[in-house]
C-alpha cells in the first residue's frame, strides 16, 4: 500500500508507470502474508517490483510502449516475471520506455518522456533518465517499486541505471530467458534488474535467471548465489583499463570519477592493467546495423492480423500500410528503414556481413585481455550525465542520440556482462556511473567487485 501510494502520489509528475495494478498487486500481495503465515517464505517474499513493458505478463497491458500494441494483454507469462513471482515476488505494474526499447532517453515512448527524479543543483530543468529501461531507472530512484526488470540491447540497462545513481547489471547473453520478452534485436537483448544498491540487484538477478526450454540460446549452467558474493575481497583481482575509452572531450567529472574508482580497487589490492581493446571504435557503427537489421525481421510481425492495433484500408496490403504508419513511432520507423536497407540483396555483404565481421573482432578484443588474465575491465558507464528532456542537439542528430551508448554496445556485441554502479555525483550534482565488464558468465565477479566501489 505504501508503494501504490507513492506511485499514486508522483506518477502524474514522473511518468514512470504506465499501468499500475492495484488490484494484481493487493492480491499478490495477500497470497503472500497467506504463505508466509504458514510458514512458507520463498526469496523475494512480498517484494514489490515494477516490469518493465517489454515483458509479457498474463492479463496485464504489455505493449513494449508501442502504440501498435494497442490493448495488448498477452495469454502468457515471461520466464523472467514468472520466475519473479515464483519467488513471491509482488507486481504494481508495468514501466514505460522507449518504444520496443529503441532510445536512449525514454523520449520515444508512445507514452512520452519519463522525468529523471533527479535535479541539476539548482536547476528547474527536467532531465530525461536515459532509456530505453527509463522508468524502471526513474521507479527505482524515486522509490516508486523495490526494485524492477530491465532489458539491455545496446545500453539500455546500464545507462539509465548511471543516469539515476542506481545500479543495473545486463547478464550474459544467455543467463536470462528470453521467453515472452518482445524482440528488439535477438542476439543482443538480455534482461537484467536495476536496483537501489549491489546487493539488490544481485538477489534479483539471482531469481530472473534461468536455463528455459523456450529460449535455445538460454544457457545450462547453475544459477549461483549472487549474494554470496559480495564482501569478499578483491586482493589480486587483475582490473583492466582500455586506453580507447578515454575519449576526446570526455567531461572532466566522467574522467575524476573513473580515476577516483580505479583508487577504490587499488585500495582495495587490487591490481590496475593498462589494457587495449583495439576495435572499440567501430562498435557503435557496426550495432547500427545489426540491431536495426534484427529489429525489422522481428517487427515484420506487427501487421494488424496478429495483434493490437488495426487500422482498416481499402484491401489487406492497405491495412498492413495504414496499421503501421499509424502504429509506430518516428524512431522505429527509422530503424525498420535502415534494418531492411542493410538486410536488402545489394547491400547485405556490404553492410549486414561486413558488422558480423567487426562484432567477431571485438569479442576478439575481450578475450584477447581475458586470456591475459584481466578479471575484470573498468570504464565510465555514460559519456556524460543525464541531459535535458527535449535535447536540441540530439533531437536535429539522432546520432548525437545514439553516440550515448559508446561505453556499453561493445559488452552486448560481445555478449558479456556488464554492471552500473553508481561513482558519484558530478559538478551539477547529477550522478555519474561506472560499468565493470566481465568474463561470460562470470557475474559473480562484477557483484564482488561493483560492491567495493558503491
Ligand atoms: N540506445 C540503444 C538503442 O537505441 C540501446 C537500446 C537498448 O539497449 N535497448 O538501440
Amino acid at each position: 500500500d505504501a508503494y501504490l501510494g507513492a506511485i499514486d502520489a508522483a506518477n502524474d509528475t514522473l511518468n514512470a508507470y504506465v499501468a499500475v495494478t492495484h488490484e494484481q498487486a493487493r492480491d499478490m500481495a495477500k497470497a503472500s502474508d497467506a504463505r508466509r503465515s504458514a510458514g512458507e517464505t520463498s526469496a523475494l517474499e512480498g517484494i514489490p517490483l515494477g516490469i518493465k513493458d517489454l515483458f509479457a505478463t498474463e492479463g496485464v497491458h504489455t505493449q513494449a510502449a508501442s502504440h501498435i500494441l494497442d490493448g495488448f494483454k498477452p495469454r502468457y507469462e515471461s520466464t523472467v516475471t514468472a520466475n519473479l513471482w515464483a519467488d513471491g515476488a509482488v507486481m504494481l505494474g508495468k514501466l514505460n520506455m522507449d518504444e520496443f526499447a529503441m532510445g536512449s532517453s525514454n523520449e520515444t515512448s508512445y507514452y512520452g518522456p519519463v522525468k529523471n527524479p533527479w535535479r541539476g543543483q539548482g536547476s528547474n530543468t527536467d532531465l530525461v533518465p536515459g532509456g530505453s529501461s527509463g522508468g524502471s531507472a526513474a521507479a527505482v530512484a524515486a522509490w516508486l517499486c523495490a526494485g524492477a526488470t530491465a532489458t539491455d540491447t545496446g545500453g539500455s540497462i546500464r545507462q539509465p541505471a548511471a543516469f539515476t545513481g542506481t545500479v543495473g547489471i545486463k547478464p550474459t547473453y544467455g543467463r536470462c530467458s528470453r521467453w515472452g520478452t518482445v524482440a528488439f534485436a535477438s542476439s543482443l537483448d538480455q534482461a537484467g534488474p536495476i536496483a537501489r544498491d549491489v546487493r539488490d540487484a544481485a538477489i534479483l538477478l539471482k531469481s530472473m535467471a534461468s536455463v528455459d526450454p523456450k529460449d535455445t540460446t538460454s544457457v545450462d549452467l547453475p544459477v549461483p548465489d549472487y549474494e554470496a558474493a559480495l564482501g569478499q575481497s578483491v586482493k589480486g583481482m587483475k582490473i583492466g583499463i582500455p586506453r580507447e575509452y578515454r575519449l576526446d572531450g570526455m567531461p572532466e567529472d566522467v574522467e575524476k570519477l573513473w580515476s577516483q574508482g580505479i583508487a577504490y580497487l587499488r585500495d582495495a589490492g587490487a591490481e590496475i592493467v593498462d589494457i587495449s581493446l583495439p576495435h572499440t571504435k567501430y562498435a557503435l557503427p557496426a550495432y547500427y546495423i545489426v540491431a536495426p537489421a534484427e529489429a525489422s525481421s522481428n517487427l515484420a510481425r506487427y501487421d494488424g492480423v496478429r495483434y493490437g492495433l488495426r487500422v482498416p484500408g481499402k484491401d489487406i496490403t492497405d491495412m498492413y500500410e495504414q496499421t503501421r504508419a499509424a502504429g509506430f513511432g518516428r524512431e522505429v520507423k527509422r530503424r525498420i528503414m535502415i534494418g531492411t536497407y542493410v538486410l536488402s540483396a545489394g547491400y547485405y555483404d556490404a553492410y549486414y556481413v561486413r558488422a558480423q565481421k567487426v562484432r567477431t573482432l571485438i569479442k576478439r578484443d575481450f578475450e584477447t585481455v581475458f586470456a591475459d588474465g584481466i578479471d575484470a575491465i573498468l570504464t565510465p558507464a555514460t559519456p556524460s550525465s543525464a541531459f535535458g528532456i527535449a535535447d536540441q542537439d540530439m533531437a536535429a542528430d539522432p546520432v548525437k542520440m545514439y553516440l550515448n551508448d559508446i561505453f556499453t554496445v561493445t559488452v552486448n556485441m560481445a555478449g558479456l556482462p556488464g554492471i552500473a554502479v553508481p561513482a558519484g555525483l558530478d559538478a551539477k550534482g547529477l550522478p555519474l556511473g561506472l560499468q565493470l565488464i566481465g568474463k561470460p558468465f562470470e557475474e559473480e565477479t562484477l557483484f564482488r567487485t561493483a560492491h567495493v566501489i558503491e
